[in-house]
C-alpha cells in the first residue's frame, strides 16, 4: 500500500531527514569521507565505494529535493552552473535546444561560449508565447529550456502550454525554477520533464553556500545524471548538502514571509512618485498576472523597478542601508542590485535592449526582515534620487 503523501512542510522537514540509525542523531550527519571500507573485495557496505559516486549526506538531500518537486529522483551538483553543465552533458553533438531569450546570464554564457564548440545548437525565443517555441522546434530538438519568471524582467512562461508543444515534437522540457522554489511552483506537476535549481538561492536561503540540483521525472534521466556525477565529478560536497538540508527545513516559513514582504514592497514601489514602473507578477498591472495566479502558489519576492536613469539607480544603491548591494538572491537578507552593470553586464547593451532591460532598473530580492524597516530604507534611499 502506498503511504499517503504528506504535506509539503512535513516533507521538507522529514523526507531524507530521518534520524540516523547508529545514534539516533536528529540532524543528518555530515559524512566527511572520500572513501568507504569494504568487507571483502567487491563487497562494499551498503553500496558506498567512493564519495564522488555517492555520499550518505548527499543522498539524503537528493531524496529530500526529489520529494519537494514531486520527482522520482534528484541529482545535486557543486553549483547551479555545474547542474546546467550536467544537463548539457546529457546531449550529444548535433542536438538542438530551444531556450528562453532571457535566461540567467551564466546559462547563456555556457551555452554560447562552451557548448556550441561541441556541436550543440541553441535557438533563443520569447517563450511567453508558446507559438514562438512551436516555430523554433526542429527535427533534432532534444530539449526546451525555460526560466519562469525571468531575471530581471519577471516575464512568465506557461509551463503546461510549452510542455504540450515540446512533447508533440518528442522533446523534453527543463525548467530553471530557482526564482520560485518548489513551494511556489512545481514544474513537473505542470508537464515539465526536469527541474533545475541553483540551490544557492531560496533552497539554501542563507547566502552561505553554493549548489545546484536537477530533479528528474524518469529513472532514465536520474541514471544518466547519476552517471554524469561519477563521470564528470561536478558533485555537491557533504557540507554544502548538509547546509541545504538545514535550509529547506525552514523553506516554507521563509517563502511565506518572502511573499508577504515581496507584495508589500511591490505595492509600495508601485505607488512611489519616483518609481516609473514595477515588474512583479503579484501586481494586477503585470501583463501575466492571471497566469501567475494559475501557475504559482505565491508571487515570491523578486521585484524589478525603474528609477529612470543610470544616475538615479546608482544614487539609490549607494544610499541603501538595510538592503545589501550584492549579486545573488533568495537569502533571508534583502539583496539589491543593478542588473545592467552586474548580473547582465555580459549580455551587452544590445542584448539588454532586446529584452527591455534599461540602465535605470534596480532588482531587489526582498528578504524576511521587518517589512517596515525595508520600506523605510527604500523611502530614505528614493529621497536622494
Ligand atoms: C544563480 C542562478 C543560476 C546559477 O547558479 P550558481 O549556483 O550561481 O552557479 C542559475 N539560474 C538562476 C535562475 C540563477 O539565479
Amino acid at each position: 500500500m502506498k503511504a499517503e503523501r504528506k504535506g509539503f512542510s512535513t516533507r521538507a522537514i522529514h523526507d531524507g531527514q530521518e534520524p540516523e540509525q547508529l545514534t539516533g542523531a536528529v540532524g543528518v550527519p555530515i559524512y566527511a569521507t572520500s572513501t568507504y571500507q569494504q568487507d571483502e573485495v567487491g563487497k562494499p557496505r551498503l553500496g558506498y565505494e567512493y564519495a564522488r559516486v555517492s555520499n550518505p549526506t548527499r543522498d539524503r538531500l537528493e531524496t529530500n529535493l526529489a520529494s519537494l518537486e514531486g520527482g522520482v529522483a534528484a541529482r545535486v551538483f557543486a553549483s547551479g552552473m555545474a547542474a546546467v553543465t550536467a544537463f548539457c552533458q546529457m546531449m550529444k553533438s548535433g542536438d538542438h535546444v530551444v531556450a528562453g531569450d532571457n535566461l540567467y546570464g551564466g546559462s547563456v554564457r555556457f551555452f554560447n561560449q562552451v557548448m556550441v564548440k561541441f556541436g550543440i545548437t541553441f535557438t533563443y525565443v520569447d517563450t511567453k508565447d508558446p507559438e514562438n517555441v512551436a516555430a523554433a522546434m526542429q527535427g533534432n530538438t532534444r530539449y526546451v529550456f525555460l526560466e519562469t519568471p525571468t531575471n530581471p524582467m519577471m516575464a512568465l512562461t506557461d509551463i503546461a502550454a510549452v510542455s504540450k508543444v515540446a512533447h508533440a515534437k518528442g522533446a523534453e522540457v527543463i525548467v530553471d525554477n530557482t526564482f520560485m522554489s518548489p513551494f511556489f511552483q512545481r514544474p513537473l506537476e505542470l508537464g515539465g520533464d526536469m527541474v533545475l535549481h541553483s540551490t544557492t538561492k531560496f533552497l539554501n536561503g542563507h547566502s552561505d553556500g553554493l549548489g545546484g540540483v536537477i530533479v528528474c521525472s524518469t529513472a532514465e534521466q536520474a541514471d544518466t545524471l547519476g552517471f554524469l556525477q561519477k563521470a564528470s565529478g561536478g558533485i555537491m560536497s557533504p557540507f554544502e548538502s548538509w547546509l541545504i538540508l538545514r535550509g529547506v527545513k525552514t523553506l516554507v516559513v521563509r517563502m511565506k514571509q518572502h511573499d508577504i514582504n515581496g507584495r508589500a514592497v511591490a505595492e509600495y514601489l508601485s505607488k512611489h512618485s519616483k518609481v516609473e514602473r514595477v515588474l512583479y507578477p503579484g501586481l494586477k498591472e503585470h501583463p501575466q498576472h492571471e497566469l501567475a495566479k494559475r501557475q504559482m502558489k505565491g508571487f515570491g519576492s523578486m521585484i524589478t523597478f525603474e528609477t529612470g536613469s543610470l544616475e538615479n539607480a546608482k544614487k539609490l544603491l549607494k544610499q541603501v542601508k538595510v538592503c545589501v548591494l550584492a549579486e545573488s538572491l533568495g537569502g533571508v537578507e534583502t539583496l539589491i542590485s543593478h542588473p545592467a552593470s552586474m548580473t547582465h553586464e555580459a549580455i551587452g547593451a544590445e542584448g539588454r535592449a532586446r529584452i527591455g532591460l534599461t540602465d535605470g532598473m534596480v532588482r531587489i530580492s526582498v528578504g524576511i526582515e521587518e517589512v517596515e524597516d525595508i520600506l523605510a530604507d527604500l523611502e530614505q534611499a528614493l529621497a536622494v534620487v
